[in-house]
């Protein structure tokens, strides 16, 4: 008698520990997949109102106004990554700086116009490292 109700009890904290573990588990889930989502929306609006500019620039900062999730991974080969601690390329136009680049506003206008064909990204940063990274 005294047994089985021994046995019972183990098998209800066994199902309770798992319980507990599937719960924690999934908690903790959920918390990163928030912040991840910040993360991305975080990124959204730091960059230079195209208005401000004119031409190939305007265009410049309007694929890194739409798209700074591509521009973020993207390396720039001006020499700003070494001269002015840029990460990558949406730094660039997190200011004026790609407004007085050449290759700024070219990779960022190439990046655009080869995304809006569907080239996957690391396609677009292999043809942007070929294009502009010789000597960098
Ligand atoms: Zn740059």
């Amino acid at each position: 008698m005294a047994k089985g109700s021994n046995n019972r009890m183990r098998w209800i904290i066994a199902a309770t520990v798992i319980g507990l573990v599937v719960i924690v588990g999934f908690g903790a889930w959920q918390l990163r997949a928030v912040a991840d989502s910040d993360a991305g929306g975080a990124n959204a609006s730091l960059t230079q109102d195209p208005n401000l500019y004119r031409g190939d620039i305007r265009q410049a900062y309007i694929v890194a106004h739409d798209h700074p999730e591509l521009l973020a991974q993207l390396d720039c080969y001006c020499g700003c990554e070494q001269n002015e601690g840029h990460k990558n390329l949406l730094d660039c136009f997190r200011t004026n700086h790609g407004a007085s680049c050449d290759i700024c506003t070219g990779e960022a206008i190439t990046g655009g116009q080869m995304l809006a064909q569907g080239t996957p990204i690391d396609q677009i940063r292999d043809a942007l490292r070929t294009r502009y990274g010789h000597g960098g």
